[in-house]
């Protein structure tokens, strides 16, 4: 059998990476995620599209979405590329839904349910690794040397947009434009949702029971 095809939803901050982490571990999965892609081709000339602003960088910056043709040319080209992968930060928006719909087969779609109080204390506190991208929590998960990655040594940082008004921008955008695509596979009945508020190590439970039983 072949790999599975997992989408991971939930808001900025719901524990999407944390979990892709452990996915790619268990089941041998690609790990796709377009912030991290549009994080490595942030200053991309991208004006040719004649959008608000001619980088990715400006639009991370804002809390603002990426143009729809620069994001699914991304995920098109990782999907295809993968046996098998978890997608995590995408889609977005309906429209990019649909794309999705059009590009790929998904087995299993989760969706990871945190409160909107608790997810501006997560991103504020997030550090990640500049090396291996490993994320970590100063109160909720922290390594166990104060600005140091566990898995490499490498120097934990905070992401330019884990700032208090960035969040609570993307939070914003998220309830505008991503609530519908959750709502858009609750409907067609394929949403396993997860109660993203328990300790890692619980969710992380759930999330594998469920891929061990829909894939
Ligand atoms: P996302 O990819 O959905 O934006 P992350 O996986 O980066 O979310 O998690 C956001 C922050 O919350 C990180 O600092 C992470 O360490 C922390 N975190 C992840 N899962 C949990 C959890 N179950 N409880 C508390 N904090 C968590
Ligand atoms: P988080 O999961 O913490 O919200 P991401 O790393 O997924 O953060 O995304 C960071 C930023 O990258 C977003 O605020 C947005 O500007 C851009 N981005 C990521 N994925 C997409 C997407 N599918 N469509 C448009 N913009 C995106
Ligand atoms: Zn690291």
């Amino acid at each position: 059998m072949s790999n599975p095809n997992i989408l991971i939803l939930g808001a900025p901050g719901a524990g999407k990476g944390t979990q892709s982490s452990n996915i790619v571990e268990v089941f041998g999965v690609e790990h796709v995620t377009t912030g991290d892609a549009l994080r490595a081709n942030k200053d991309m000339d991208i004006s040719h599209l004649d959008t608000e602003y001619d980088t990715p960088r400006a639009y991370m910056d804002a809390g603002e979405l990426v143009p729809d043709e620069v994001v699914n040319e991304i995920v098109k080209t990782a999907l295809d590329e993968a046996d098998g992968y978890v997608l995590d930060g995408y889609p977005r928006n309906l429209a990019q839904a649909e794309y999705l719909d059009e590009i790929t087969d998904l087995d299993v779609v989760l969706y990871l349910d945190v409160d909107k109080d608790e997810l501006v204390d997560r991103l504020t506190g997030r550090r990640v690794c500049d090396e291996c991208g490993a994320n970590y929590h100063v109160e909720f998960n922290p390594p166990a040397e104060e600005g140091v990655c566990d898995e490499c040594g490498g120097e934990l940082i905070q992401r330019d947009d884990d700032t208090e008004e960035t969040v609570r921008e993307r939070i914003n955008v998220y309830e505008e434009n991503t609530e519908p695509v959750i709502e858009h596979f609750e409907e067609e009945g394929e949403l396993a949702r997860i109660d993203g508020e328990q300790t890692p190590d619980e969710v992380w439970d759930d999330v594998r029971d469920t891929v061990e039983s829909e894939a």
